[in-house]
Order: C-alpha cells, then structure tokens, then sequence
C-alpha cells in the first residue's frame, strides 16, 4: 500500500483514440502536417493531408516527426491504395521506423504473399509477425506498437530493447528483441548503439499509402535506463517512512492499551524515535501491570493480546528497530514463559 499509485490516464473516448497524456503526432487536419518534416532535402514533391490522412507522395522520401522520443507506445493506423497495384514488395509498401533506426513494415499482404520478415507486422528482415491479420486494401489497419531501444552502455549490451506490434487487435511480435539487422538479408548486422530519442519516420517506398490517427505515449524507464520500476525514489522513500510512522503516533494517541502499544510499536519499523521508544515504556509499564494484575482464572482470556505484543516486540528487536532487553520485552516474555503460551503443541 506504500507504493505510489499509478497515475490517472483519461483513456480514449473510442478504442484507438489518443488518451490523455498521449502525444499527437497526426490528427487528420492540415494543421498537423507542421508535425512533420520530409528526411531528404533532394525530392520530388512532399507528403499531403488528404481527407484527413498523410498521403506518401512517390519520390517525396522519408517523411519524420520532428519530435523525437525512445521507448514508447505508439498507435498508427494505415491504409493501403485502390485500385491495386503490383504484388509483392511492390504493393502498398511503407514502413513505420520507429526512432528513424528499426523498421515495422507496413505492406499490403491481403491475400499477396511475399517472404516471411518482409511480411506486413515484420520486424523488417530480422523476425516475420506470428500471423497476418490484414483487412482489405482501402480499409484501414491499426498499428499498436510497444517499442523499448537498446541499451548499450561501453559496447556492452545492458538491454537489447524490443518490440511489441499489434496488428487490427492480433499480437504479430511478442516482445522480440531488437537485432543489428532491419535492411534487405542483413540480419547479421552487430547491433548498432541507438541514442536516446529519434524521430519517428514513415517510409516512401513508392506508394501512396495513407496514415491517419498517429500518437505516441511516453513509457516508464526501465532500470536499465536509470527508471525504477514504479518505485520510490530513496529521498521520496525516507519522506514517505516519516510521514507513515508520523500517521501511526497520531493514531495511536487516540487508542490506549494494547491498542496504543501496538501503534506505537509499528511506527518504530517506518522510523526510530527517541520520544515514540521512552511512550512506549511508559504505556508498556501500565498494559504489562494491568496483565500482570488479572487472576489467574481469567489470563487465558488475554492471551491473545499478550501473543501480538510479544510477536510485534521479537519483531522489531528482531529486525533491529527496537533495542533488546527493554522492561517490556522482558515483561511480556515473562508472561508468555509463565502461562507455557511459548511451547509448541
Ligand atoms: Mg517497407
């Protein structure tokens, strides 16, 4: 419970659609195009918004973002051209290269074969999608892409990244890893050290295939990558201990009794304290007296209470957030020595 809660994400309002904290990179308006910058300088014409899409214009090049960022979640959804054209690699082929350096293809595979990691959903030319879930040419296909880049620190591979790619709802890779190739039969390539943040770049390979609804959400660091898992910071841990063990006193100061003891005792393994140790001597000297003082008739009936004292104090002494041989320690283990609660049945 001392975790820090997960922020709140506004999901989409319809599934695909960018929740609250994405990035858009393309929305369909015009205005959107200002997002992106073609990658040649040397190009004939440009990429277009046409009825609320990016068009690939033929021969404009590689168009990008000129936001960079690494590790992501990205939605993309596209859609090949009619009438047909070509087959093979040579219909509707795009590509979605995430950071500019590692290609998810895009290519019209409906019912038009080709070889496996050229595949659309293909790690291109490193690893074929596990299934091929493609609508129609014209209509349009959803990308969910969950990408995390290598991490090479000294030549040494901390993480070699990966990628999930989800395509029309259909796992196509599963968390693979990111190799050295991604070009033509050039898997065998090292892998090449990426840098944080890249642009992310669709593909001109000839087609006028469209894009639409283009976002991205940040991902949580990994530790690899100086992240911490959800984790507190250790100054945010130190912050988050005092503030518990200041919750537990306050607590405490409205109980008595075991009650009292047993608040007070738990705050000692968030945070020691001096004021909190000499408390509880003086309200651990008035429960073991008031023990101490009922009938033997009746002391089966306290057992209970006697047994959470006596386990909380081993505990803490135990885990060393309490100093050993106090009064209490020694009275209440005296009690439990007394009536045999120490012996295993
Ligand atoms: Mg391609």
């Amino acid at each position: 419970m001392n975790r820090p809660q997960p922020p709140r994400v506004e999901p989409g309002k319809t599934p695909g659609a960018p929740p609250s904290d994405a990035i858009v990179l393309f929305d369909g308006t015009q205005a959107a195009l200002s997002n992106w910058e073609p990658v040649s300088e040397k190009r004939k014409g440009d990429w277009v918004v046409k009825d609320g899409a990016l068009q690939c214009t033929p021969g404009a090049g590689y168009i990008q973002t000129k936001e960079k960022f690494g590790d992501c979640q990205l939605h993309i959804e596209w859609a090949a051209p009619t009438p047909v054209h070509g087959d093979g690699q040579g219909r509707g082929n795009s590509g979605i290269f995430l950071m500019g350096m590692t290609e998810v293809q895009v290519l019209d595979n409906y019912d038009n074969p080709t070889y496996a990691d050229g595949f659309a959903g293909s790690v291109y030319g490193v690893m074929p999608p596990m299934a091929n879930p493609l609508r129609k040419p014209g209509e349009w296909q959803s990308y969910d892409i969950i990408f995390r880049r290598p991490i090479i620190k000294d030549g040494k591979v901390i993480d070699p990244g990966a990628q999930t790619v989800i395509i029309n709802g259909v796992v196509v890779q599963d968390n693979t890893p990111i190799e050295g190739g991604g070009g033509h039969k050039s898997r065998s390539n090292p892998l090449r050290p990426f840098p944080e943040t890249g642009p992310l770049q669709l593909q001109d390979h000839g087609n006028p295939v469209r894009f639409r609804n283009i976002w991205y959400r940040n991902l949580r660091k990994r530790p690899a990558d100086g992240g911490t898992d959800g984790q507190l910071s250790p100054e945010a841990t130190t912050a988050k201990r005092l503030e518990i063990a200041g919750q537990l006193v306050k607590n405490a100061a409205t109980k008595s009794g075991k009650d009292q003891l047993l608040l007070l005792l738990e705050s000692l393994t968030y945070q020691p304290d001096a004021t909190v140790t000499s408390l509880i001597d003086e309200v651990g000297t008035s429960w073991l007296s008031e023990i101490n003082a009922t009938p033997a008739a009746k002391i089966q009936s306290r057992k209970g209470e006697v047994m959470q004292v006596n386990n909380a104090v081993q505990y803490l002494v135990k885990h060393k957030c309490m100093a050993p041989g106090t009064s209490l320690q020694t009275g209440v283990s005296a009690i439990v020595k007394a009536n045999g609660w120490d012996k295993k049945k």
